[in-house]
């Protein structure tokens, strides 16, 4: 299944170039106020229990429908407890983050070039209609596309071992996390209002396939700047999870981004970020 947020936070379903509402067929009350969003985090964690009403519901010819072009989808994420990220998961990427570090630092932070988790805000996402601001205090400093693949959690936990990781993801979408480079923590940096861009939908894991043979690519203004197989990850999705809850309990509906691949560069106001990930669909954003 596709699962989008549609406007009202009305639970959709991408079904052809059209997305069905399926809301009612949820298997416990909706509840439209982003400030709780239960029922979401619900659905991350009873996929399985809620798929049959929902897709029962998707082909009801009486269900409430919108062509893809028309509809003002929201980000697949509610109010999640937490966003998980992980730096330098890619060989390339570490490699060029050397010249990055000595152009925007002046020197290079070898303890940034080991693996390891770190949160962004979760008030730092935005939909998939919606445009990155650039923070006017950040006029001296790149701000820079980090486009990734991003988990989102279904059940959980804590201490999952890395063979039942992949069972605990309810699905994939596709992220951006959006980086200033300067001197300062990762999660300040990361975490202004729009620099964690998500969409267009969640695909559950059984459509998404293995998160090993996906390619993430990105373009910036029609021109490719990020392009890698996600086989490349130093720490693949399932040691990504693993060592995340060895640290914090996943909750269902958290988000887990994956890693920057190769390529990362400034972002302008006007331009227009593309990113595909293999079956999971494209995201294209504005920047202002
Ligand atoms: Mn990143």
């Amino acid at each position: 299944m596709k699962l989008a947020i549609m406007a009202g936070l009305r639970l959709g379903m991408i079904c052809g170039a059209e997305v069905i509402d399926v809301t009612a067929a949820l298997p416990w009350p909706h509840d439209a106020d982003p400030l709780t969003a239960g029922w979401w985090r619900r659905l991350c964690l009873d996929l399985e229990l809620a798929a049959p009403a929902l897709t029962a519901a998707s082909v009801d010819p009486a269900a409430p429908r919108t062509a893809l072009r028309d509809a003002r989808l929201l980000a697949p994420a509610v109010n999640p407890s937490k966003i998980v990220a992980a730096a330098s998961n890619y060989r390339e990427h570490v490699a060029e983050m050397h010249q990055v570090q000595e152009r925007t630092l002046g020197r290079v932070e070898p303890w940034m070039m080991d693996f390891d988790v770190f949160l962004k805000a979760p008030s730092s996402i935005a939909g998939p209609r919606d445009d990155i601001v650039l923070p006017p205090d950040q006029r001296g400093n790149e701000i820079h596309h980090e486009a990734e693949l991003v988990a989102i959690v279904g059940a959980g936990g804590k201490d999952i071992p890395a063979e039942e990781a992949l069972d605990r993801v309810a699905g994939y979408t596709i992220g951006l996390d959006i980086t200033v480079r300067s001197k300062a923590d990762r999660s300040r940096r990361k975490s202004y209002d729009t620099f964690s861009p998500l969409g267009p939908w969640l695909v559950t894991r059984d459509e998404a396939g293995d998160p090993a043979d996906m390619v993430i690519e990105l373009e910036r203004n029609g021109v490719t700047r990020q392009r890698v197989a996600t086989r490349d990850m130093l720490v693949p999705v399932q040691e990504i999870v693993a060592y995340a809850s060895r640290i914090m309990t996943l909750l269902p509906g958290d988000v887990i981004f994956t890693g920057a691949p190769p390529g990362v560069g400034p972002i302008e106001p006007g331009d227009s970020l593309r990113c595909r990930i293999s079956r999971l669909g494209e995201l294209e954003v504005g920047v202002r």
